[in-house]
């Protein structure tokens, strides 16, 4: 599942960016989308812009793309259909 969280600082609490990426994994530089650009190696591991000190994923929430979210709405589709037609044999 895809999360989305700020990038915050663990010791002075400065939000340095967003990342975007898999749960549960890596903090990694490609899912680092920071609030102004960088000029540093992008292979680098993820610091605080403003104190370079450590940083950890806050308000990490799931991320849909929007093939999945196609495919919920075609299911609920299908889902209203079926019900839609189980009431019309009923009656
Ligand atoms: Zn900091």
């Amino acid at each position: 599942m895809l999360v989305k969280g700020d990038i915050k600082c663990l010791h002075c609490g400065h939000i340095s960016g967003q990342w975007v990426g898999k749960g549960g994994t890596a903090l990694t530089p490609s899912g680092y989308r920071p609030r102004q650009e960088r000029d540093e190696d992008p292979e680098a591991s993820i610091k605080c812009a403003r104190c370079h000190g450590p940083v950890f994923l806050d308000d990490a929430a799931a991320v849909m793309n929007s093939h999945r979210l196609r495919r919920i709405r075609r299911m609920r589709a299908q889902i209203a259909a079926f019900e839609a037609h189980g009431r019309d044999r009923a009656a």
